[in-house]
């Protein structure tokens, strides 16, 4: 059975109070922190109810959205909103509101503050402190291709703009219109492959820039940072991209990590095991941790709370131990009953399950099938032949 407390108060009142206590928006010292607001109630000890959203602050003007499909992590400010996936189709209105409520209410909380001398006759513009109203939603980010992360591809596109440079303005058809879609393209030809009795996706839920290197960067700061995506390579799927937002050294996971469940290998999209532990080892690669692996760089997983390297060293370390005893049995020829049947996951219950989307099950089979179990073992090497006068 799982757990009924799914986020755990001490990483999330970590992040919640790093997010109070220790960060300015890089463009203006002076101004205030962020801290939670009207759309946020932290610390969150549970997820939000069904079919409601809840966003919590993770760092600065980083946010995490709960409750619409896979986490969406999202920056906003001066430059618009960029959103790491996209959240199942029939939340995406709750999305919608809820990220511009933030945006809103971080602008707010952080307009310019006034010199607060000058005589009468010079320019106050700034102790006014009008602002224009929050710009939409410029960027998506699909970590990958399933329907809890692109479901609201088309609708939150559509919510928001892309500026087109000077030159090409006029002379793309669409270049004013919907937020710019950014994936790796093993997301764009899974969603646009043809498929027996699939509709065809319409356009506008399709990756618009796609990359097939190790990784890509947003070619300017967004909202005062950069911003990069990083494929991992079969890891939950073919097409995973984390994404590290560079100044507030937060990185949105996707898929490759989760804090209720072992994590999803989906072997039909080209995930693996082995491309798991790479992804996790990698995070850790990035991660820098604050003290003793508290606080640091901080993490958030497609499903569960936000994380610090210390969970992810602690997955990670479970992911590997439960893969090597895995290995050993394939290695010995034993059947997927036999594996299940000798508990490898037995040191973990609180990430078992029995049923729900992703069994113990599903997984163990998943981390057999993906290491080569149950497969015909290799025809043995002929013998060497034999020379004349008897050496080989
Ligand atoms: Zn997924």
């Amino acid at each position: 059975m799982r757990p009924p407390v799914e986020v755990s108060a001490r990483a999330v009142c970590a992040g919640a109070a790093l997010a109070a206590a220790c960060l300015t928006w890089p463009l203006a010292a002076q101004q205030a922190p962020v801290r939670p607001t009207a759309a946020t109630r932290a610390p969150m000890l549970q997820g939000p109810a069904a079919g409601e959203v809840e966003v919590l602050p993770v760092r600065g003007n980083i946010f995490v959205l709960f409750g619409a499909g896979n986490n969406i992590t999202f920056s906003v400010g001066v430059d618009g909103a960029l959103l790491v996936d996209a959240g199942r189709p029939e939340m995406a209105d709750k999305v919608i509101a809820a990220v511009r409520r933030t945006h809103a209410e971080w602008l707010d909380l952080n307009r310019p503050k006034g010199l607060g001398f000058g005589a009468e006759t010079r320019s106050s513009v700034a102790d006014r402190a009008i602002l224009a109203p929050p710009k939409p939603i410029r960027y998506i980010v699909n970590t990958h291709s399933h329907p809890d992360a692109v479901g609201a591809n088309e609708r939150l596109r559509n919510a928001g703009r892309t500026y087109a440079g000077g030159n090409v303005a006029g002379d793309i058809r669409d270049s004013g219109e919907g937020a710019a879609i950014l994936a790796h393209e093993n997301v764009l030809k899974r969603l646009s492959a043809p498929g027996e009795g699939k509709p065809a996706p319409h356009a506008d839920a399709l990756p618009t820039d796609t990359y097939y290197v190790e990784s890509y960067k947003l070619s300017h700061f967004f909202n005062g940072e950069g911003v990069q995506l990083i494929h991992l390579p079969a890891a939950h799927s073919d097409g995973d991209s984390m994404v590290h937002f560079r100044t507030n050294d937060v990185i949105a996971l996707g898929d490759l990590m989760s804090t209720r469940t072992f994590p999803v290998i989906d072997l039909e999209a080209g995930g693996s095991i082995n491309g798991i532990v790479d992804g996790l080892n990698r995070v850790l690669d990035m991660a820098i941790s604050e003290f003793r692996l508290e606080g640091g760089t901080m993490m958030v997983p497609g499903e569960g709370r936000v994380v610090d390297s210390g969970d992810v060293a602690y997955y990670r370390d479970m992911v590997t131990i439960v893969r090597d005893r895995v290995l050993d049995l394939v290695k010995k020829g034993r059947s997927l009953e036999e594996v299940k049947a000798s508990r490898p996951t037995i040191d973990y219950p609180h990430f078992e399950a029995r049923s729900g989307p992703w069994t113990t099950d599903m997984f163990v089979e998943a981390v057999y099938k993906s290491l080569g179990g149950g497969k015909a073992p290799a025809p043995a090497p002929a013998p060497a032949a034999t020379r004349p006068g008897g050496r080989r």
